[in-house]
């Protein structure tokens, strides 16, 4: 599929990463955990909200052996306002994994820690550890789709994304597809004038295939107010806890007894009788 494919200017991309890519703290380690921490807590939140997170989470957990060893509840207050604390739970379980046996080496052995999909695999094995993978996001699946102005599955999609890769430097490559995704490539309006891809076929374009996936594979969604999601009371009530409150009372009772099971359930807080505490 790749000898098909159209040409991508690699190193006016990398020149442009090199010159312009945002200085952000996961970026000046090589440190699996630390790249491990900024990966989990990027999923589902924006890079400005996570960096104060980090670099407090990283004061108090420094290496996998504080997180590993630290009270759950410790872990869930310093993550409490970053939102989907399963997160930390699970990000909290790999890192006893790995106290206990090292890093896996490979992406494989990545996907076998607890909270780790393909993408984080991907994003550790590449960052920390220097393998020739490619970490496959949101980001680049756009810009991918948009270089190539071509609809593919996401089979096909990872092919071309491993194809593209610029050979002894995945590492920075990935980082700048990802780069070029988050503040010149993006979903709604790309700024096609100050983008280096030269060669992009969707250059000046209205945008395609802003996912990537196969054509027919799409949802429909229904959008529901956050403040009326499960979610919204699941958050405040680790929030509480975490500032040392009680339960925050005002939602629905049978609202509130969802919220609160799902979370027991998740392993999020224990409730013994009426009262509830973290973990
Ligand atoms: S030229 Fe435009 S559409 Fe193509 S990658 Fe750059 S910003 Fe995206």
């Amino acid at each position: 599929m790749s000898a098909a494919s159209p040409a991508v200017d690699r190193e006016a991309i990398l020149a442009w990463y090199g010159e312009r890519r945002r200085d952000l703290p996961w970026r000046r380690t090589r440190d699996p955990y630390r790249i491990l921490v900024s990966e989990v807590m990027l999923q589902q939140t924006q890079v400005a909200r996570v960096v104060p997170y980090y670099e407090t989470f990283l004061a108090r957990f420094p290496d996998e052996a504080a997180l590993a060893s630290a009270p759950a509840a410790d872990v869930l207050r310093l993550w409490s306002g970053l939102g989907y604390n399963r997160r930390a739970l699970a990000l909290q379980a790999a890192a006893r994994i790995v106290a206990r046996d090292g890093w896996p080496r490979d992406v494989a052995g990545l996907r076998l820690l607890p909270g780790i999909g393909p993408y984080t695999a991907a994003a550790v094995a590449s960052f920390a550890f220097g393998l020739e993978v490619a970490a496959v996001d949101t980001n680049v699946r756009r810009v991918i789709a948009r270089l190539d102005r071509r609809e593919r599955t996401p089979a096909q999609l990872e092919q071309r994304a491993a194809a593209l890769l610029a050979p002894g430097r995945a590492a920075d490559w990935n980082q700048a597809m990802m780069e070029l995704g988050a503040t010149v490539c993006g979903p709604r309006a790309p700024l096609c004038d100050a983008c280096p891809a030269a060669t992009c076929r969707s250059r000046g374009r209205p945008a395609v295939a802003a996912s990537g996936r196969a054509r027919g594979v799409g949802r429909t969604s229904v959008r529901i107010r956050f403040e009326d999601s499960d979610r919204f009371v699941r958050g405040r009530i680790v929030a509480a806890l975490a500032a040392g409150e009680a339960v925050p009372d005002g939602f629905e009772p049978v609202r509130l007894e969802r919220a609160l099971a799902g979370l027991e359930r998740d392993g999020l807080v224990v409730r013994e009788g009426a009262s509830v505490r973290l973990p």
